[in-house]
């Protein structure tokens, strides 16, 4: 069914929320509108669009016999979200459907990978036309999927980005491009953000900057971190720097000036917080490298760290400075790419550079694990003098005709522009919640890549305590709304459906969000009292 008419059947059939009178922060925090009737309304579970879907009954393994199971033999790192996690049995485009039958919309899209939808009509048929004919061969011989999808995907890259490494993951494309910029530079290192996430394998360890994944163990060499340009939580805030149709809170740091801030005719050819950033950025490339390096990497917007975006302008700075250190600069799009972002296919083109090497993963195969590194030729050729580089899945029949249908559905049912519509549609209804909720402290993203950060309050901007977040994650999956957690301190909630989700679904999340920020406040008051 094309989106249109999915809008249409959703659109009609969808009940229109009570919108609650707003509520000011005092009101909130005094405690006095806790009166038995608006308890009741605040507690009305907002109702669920419907679906034109029913998932078969489950039939496999008890809960019980699951978590044994996973206890014995799966890994014992704790990965897993809620008091009692969910157990999914089936998926339907923008919806999930655990083991009891229960409905969620899926915000989180196992991790920003499903990208036009969990089980995807036309994806299916494709993988299952494939399936009966060839499932595998490698790339020592020619197979047609493979070549069919390298020509696809090389015309949505700008020239001279035309050479492709087809790879299974995130991580193993990270790996390949860190190793590709070292060959082709005769250099080691890397430079990346803190708060970064480039994968989780040894090499691309060192590249990773979030506490949590950091090791005492020998991993990672030669990657130095330099500072994240973030202009909420950072040490300079911007309030009209990022590229989102949603603005920090925070006071700008520009310094104001005779034509209005800055000096400047138009506010926006001058951030301060970008040059006191860019600053840090040349700070590291002058104390903690060597003369010359491999490169940089950056995601287009941090996902892992809640949805980060850096002030305009700063990526095209950084990238002209690590060049003229003789780095090469990589953009990781696992996140980012794809069309999430509404206005570009590609994360990078939203700050107008053009990266050496973009990887990308994820969303590439709407869930079925496949990854691309995409080089210029000439980076492409000195990686082949060095080694021999090569994996078994790499090109799989099966992945690159999935890939194809994934770039076909993108394109034949407008997901990119559905993402920019729907995104903003969300963003914007966002921004008033955060308006309304102390503990909201910012609301950021593009498109349909949106991070909430929640906070003690809007003027410490410390963050809110972990059991917390955790209560408020836990009372919108009870409402049928999954998010997902991200941020160092795992204070901000991530916002990345599927492409497919519509506005009526996103009215229902709100409602959901708000619905559990309110019955947060409750819990507060109670405390205080
Ligand atoms: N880069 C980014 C930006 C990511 O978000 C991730 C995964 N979260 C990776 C790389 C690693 O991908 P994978 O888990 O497929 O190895």
């Amino acid at each position: 069914m094309t989106l249109a008419w999915r809008y249409l059947l959703r659109g009609l059939h969808t009940e229109t929320f009570s919108l609650r009178t707003p509520r000011t922060h005092a009101f909130l925090n005094s405690g006095a509108f806790w009166t038995p009737a608006f308890k009741r309304s605040l507690h009305t579970k907002p109702d669920m669009p419907p679906c034109d879907f029913s998932p078969q009954k489950y039939q496999s393994l008890s809960y019980t016999r699951v978590l044994e199971i996973h206890k014995q033999h799966l890994s014992p790192v704790a990965t897993m979200y809620f008091q009692k996690p969910l157990l999914l049995h089936q998926g339907h485009m923008e919806w999930l459907f655990d083991s009891e039958g229960n409905r969620y919309l899926d915000f989180f899209s196992g991790i920003v990978t499903i990208s036009v939808g969990h089980c995807h009509p036309k994806v299916k048929a494709v993988a299952q036309k494939q399936l009966g004919c060839l499932w595998h061969t490698s790339s020592v011989f020619l197979h047609p999927p493979m070549h069919e999808y390298a020509e696809k995907l090389s015309a949505l890259l700008p020239e001279p980005l035309k050479v492709i490494f087809l790879v299974n993951s995130g991580s193993e494309a990270n790996d390949l491009a860190m190793l590709m910029a070292r060959a082709y530079t005769n250099s080691s290192d890397i430079i990346s953000f803190r708060g970064a996430y480039h994968g989780c394998s040894p090499y691309t360890l060192g590249l990773t900057n979030v506490g949590l994944y950091k090791t005492e163990l020998h991993s990672g060499m030669s990657c130095q971190s330099t500072m994240c340009p973030d202009v909420f939580r950072g040490p300079w805030g911007g309030s009209h720097c990022r590229d989102s149709p949603v603005q920090t809170i925070r006071k700008c740091s520009c310094v104001p000036g005779p034509n209005g801030q800055g000096g400047r005719e138009r506010v926006e050819d001058f951030c301060q917080a970008k040059e006191l950033y860019i600053e840090q950025f040349r700070d590291t490339l002058n104390t903690s490298v060597p003369k010359s390096i491999a490169g940089f990497f950056a995601e287009p917007i941090q996902g892992v760290n809640g949805v980060i975006q850096y002030p305009k302008g700063f990526l095209k700075e950084a990238f002209e400075l690590v060049r003229e250190k003789g780095g090469v600069c990589i953009a990781d799009e696992v996140q980012t790419g794809f069309g999430r972002l509404g206005s570009h296919f590609w994360g990078f083109q939203s700050h107008a550079v053009l990266p050496d090497i973009v990887t990308m993963a994820k969303g590439i195969g709407n869930g079925f694990p496949m990854a691309a590194v995409v080089t210029t030729p000439e980076i492409a050729k000195s990686l082949a003098k060095r080694l021999y580089h090569f994996n078994t899945f790499g090109g799989n029949p099966l992945a690159c005709a999935i890939g194809s249908a994934v770039l076909e559905v993108i394109k034949e049912e407008n997901l990119q522009e559905n993402s920019q519509e729907v995104g903003t549609y969300m963003l914007l209804k966002l921004a008033e919640l955060r308006d309304e909720f102390d503990i909201l402290g910012d609301v950021r993203g593009k498109g349909l890549m949106i991070g909430l950060e929640m906070v003690q309050d809007k003027m410490s901007r410390q963050p809110l305590p972990q059991d917390e977040v955790s209560q408020i994650h836990e009372d919108c999956k009870d409402m049928g709304l999954l998010l997902g957690r991200s941020g160092i301190f795992s204070q901000s909630f991530r916002i990345v459906p599927p492409m497919c989700v519509t506005k009526p679904e996103v009215d229902f999340a709100v409602e959901v969000f708000r619905c559990a920020l309110t019955q947060h406040m409750e819990r507060r008051a109670k405390k205080k009292i």
